[in-house]
């Protein structure tokens, strides 16, 4: 038997309970007063042997943790940190795009918003992502000329935009427009370009 009843729908800031019931569980916030509201949309669970109610979402959402492979877009270059977003988990699904951080130090990344990039997660802090390219499998893998937007073509040991004859040195991945490797990245991922 089951101790696990799957609840009725629920709305993001619906109350679920009280904290002296249950303790609230993954998708679920405690408020000051005691009650327990619903931190998303979804299914409330509730977990009777173990006093925890927790809200599945509507659809499969799994967040990033580190030691994942993903696939992550530039959205905006500061001076230490290139903002991304995390677009895929390698062998999984994102529905919600997550925010990482790619720290510049010392690794010369000259990539600008648009490009997409293969990297792992190294850390995590109140759901922003560090990212790491560092290693052969790792780093660009689809990159866009600063000038025209148009995507670059992989040289001997450069890439290039072909119209505007550019040469730009990045750090590229060996998969480097070859998104067969990720078979499970939506196609819209490689067609999106940052706006
Ligand atoms: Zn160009």
């Amino acid at each position: 038997m089951t101790t696990i009843r799957f609840g009725r729908l629920v709305l993001p800031g619906e109350r679920l309970g009280v904290i002296e019931e249950y303790l609230p569980g993954t998708g679920v916030k405690a408020l000051k007063s005691g009650h327990l509201v619903a931190a998303y949309g979804g299914y409330a669970e509730y977990d009777r042997r173990n006093h925890i109610v927790s809200v599945r979402p509507l659809r499969a959402v799994r967040k990033p943790v580190v030691g994942d492979t993903v696939l992550a877009r530039v959205r905006e270059i500061q001076e230490k940190v290139i903002w991304s977003d995390v677009l895929v988990i390698l062998g999984s699904k994102l529905t919600t795009s997550y925010s990482g951080a790619l720290l510049r130090k010392g690794q010369g990344l000259d990539y600008v918003p648009g490009d997409i990039y293969l990297a792992k997660v190294v850390d995590e802090l109140s759901g922003i992502y560090t990212l790491s390219v560092e290693g052969k499998e790792l780093g660009l893998v689809q990159g866009f000329c600063d000038i025209c937007g148009r995507p670059l073509t992989l040289k001997l040991n450069h890439l290039e935009c072909r119209q505007c004859r550019r040469a730009y040195r990045k750090k590229i991945s060996v998969h480097y427009q070859r998104p067969e490797f990720l078979k499970n990245v939506p196609l819209e991922a490689w067609a999106m370009r940052g706006s």
